[in-house]
């Protein structure tokens, strides 16, 4: 096949990222609105998807709190206004010689036709800011039966489900199975514990528009799997208590040491031989960066294949090739190990590769990236937030929750607005929304 290069201004600098997430679109419209508006650079995105959603609402979109045509960037329009290429595709491979990122043809999987062929774009910098995908450690059974939360279609997809088994168990008129109106939700990390309130809430809703044939305290139960000694693992104690109880306040079944080692068309089967029925599963457990990445010309990745970087956010075998977000196995200057997979990190990474990207261009020596770490939050739907403010800013950490918690939480997504479309249109599309809502049913309904 005849394969074109994708250079068409090539006096410019051309800096080109891969993935348009929480990190790669900042980034692409910062860098855009800057050097790229200016005539300073040639900036392209090369991204998988259509549109942008910001990954850490996927939960809402999968219980219908959220509606993931109202928060969906179009990438297409995106990069008209804000002076960057975006360019729909795949990044299957690397040539680090010759400077190359090679992209898959992208074929459309509702109609199956090639929308554009195999390319190849040339970059004098590369950032490389692909994500990172759940690890189902080749468990048997979580391809075939669970559902992944890692993209917007299938949030939307385990919604469908979710609504069709409500529907399904409402207009039997046969005793329902054992498995029916069960879910198990697997990992108690902040997705699942999210997840797992938000759920409770949504089925509860669903019932009151008049599905009146389930009693949600009898007929619908859910169960929130860890294999570790508790949820939240990754977070302070304290949060993790005060979820916990929270939950079990709501009737959630929360199981931890327990190890899912099979996923079945009718429940989740437990190390210690005890199988939990379920009709709808939800694999939230573990993360992997994407798996082409650990063979990507000879780049350095860890044991989940993210790429291993510098401080300066430079990948360890090429000062041309940078990683920023899930994706990147930055060092925590001042700490032992990497940052963890977070938006605030895939945030702050952006912001500071665009004033790095600019000290390129001057050759200037680049600075080392220092994590902030403001704190985690978790969100348990309309009934708490709990978390800690500030973490290592303060030498400590200050225990919030309540409303003063949901608005720090909500904050996080503003700020990625804010980078994204500027304060004017952040706060009309803020004050929209608001508007808009005594129009619309609380949970999405198809
Ligand atoms: C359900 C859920 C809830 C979460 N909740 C929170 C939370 O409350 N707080 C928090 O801090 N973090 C949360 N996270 C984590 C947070 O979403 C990530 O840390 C953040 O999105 C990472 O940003 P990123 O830019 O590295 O990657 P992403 O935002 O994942 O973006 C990666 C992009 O790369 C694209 N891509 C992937 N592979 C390719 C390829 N080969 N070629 C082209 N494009 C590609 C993808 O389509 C995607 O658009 C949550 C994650 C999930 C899944």
């Amino acid at each position: 096949m005849r394969q074109r290069k994708h250079t068409s201004i090539d006096a410019l600098h051309r800096i080109v990222i891969v993935g348009g997430g929480a990190g790669g679109l900042e980034l692409a419209t910062r860098l855009g609105d800057t050097l790229g508006k200016r005539g300073l650079a040639q900036v392209t995105l090369i991204e998988k998807a259509r549109t942008h959603f910001w990954k850490p609402h996927l939960h809402e979109i999968a219980a219908g709190t959220v509606d993931l045509n109202t928060h969906a960037v179009d990438y297409l329009a995106q990069s008209h206004w804000h002076c960057f290429r975006y360019r729909m595709g795949e990044m299957t491979g690397l040539d680090r010689v010759r400077r190359e990122v090679h992209v898959a043809p992208f074929i459309d999987p509702d109609e199956g036709e090639e929308v554009a062929g195999q390319r190849v774009f040339v970059y004098d910098t590369l950032v490389i800011a692909v994500g990172s995908l759940n690890n189902d450690f080749g468990t048997p059974g979580v391809q075939e039966h669970a559902i992944l939360l890692e993209t917007p279609a299938q949030a939307e997809r385990f919604h469908r489900r979710l609504v069709n088994a409500c529907v399904r168990a409402h207009a039997q008129t046969a005793p329902l199975r054992p498995e029916q109106l069960q879910v198990a939700i697997i990992g108690a990390g902040a997705t699942g514990v999210e997840l797992a309130a938000e759920l409770h809430q949504t089925t509860r809703t669903l019932v009151s528009y008049g599905l009146d044939r389930i009693d949600p305290e009898r007929d619908i139960r859910l169960n929130l799997i860890e294999a570790g000694p508790r949820i939240l693992g990754a977070l302070p104690e304290r949060m993790s208590a005060s979820a916990r109880a929270l939950l079990e306040e709501l009737n959630v079944r929360v199981r931890t040491n327990a190890r899912v080692t099979a996923v079945t068309g009718t429940g989740v089967q437990l190390a210690s031989g005890e199988t939990i029925p379920a009709e709808l599963v939800v694999w939230a457990a573990g993360v992997k960066a994407p798996e082409f990445l650990a063979q990507l010309d000879g780049l350095e990745t860890n044991r989940i294949n993210q790429l291993v970087v510098h401080p300066t956010l430079q990948t360890t075998h090429d000062a041309n090739v940078f990683a920023i977000g899930d994706c990147a196995a930055a060092p925590w200057l001042g700490r032992e190990g990497t940052v963890p997979p977070r938006a605030q990190v895939a945030h702050q990474h952006a912001s500071h590769l665009v004033k790095q990207i600019r000290r390129r261009l001057l050759d200037q020596p680049l600075q080392p990236w220092r994590y902030r770490d403001f704190g985690s939050l978790v969100s348990l739907g309309k009934y708490s937030t709990v978390g800690n403010l500030m973490g290592s800013l303060i030498g400590g950490s200050l225990w919030i929750e309540g409303l003063f918690a949901r608005w720090m939480y909500q904050s996080l997504y503003k700020l990625h607005e804010l980078a994204l479309h500027g304060t004017w249109k952040t706060v009309l599309g803020t004050a929209a929304r608001f508007l808009a809502r005594p129009t619309l049913p609380t949970v999405k309904l198809h």
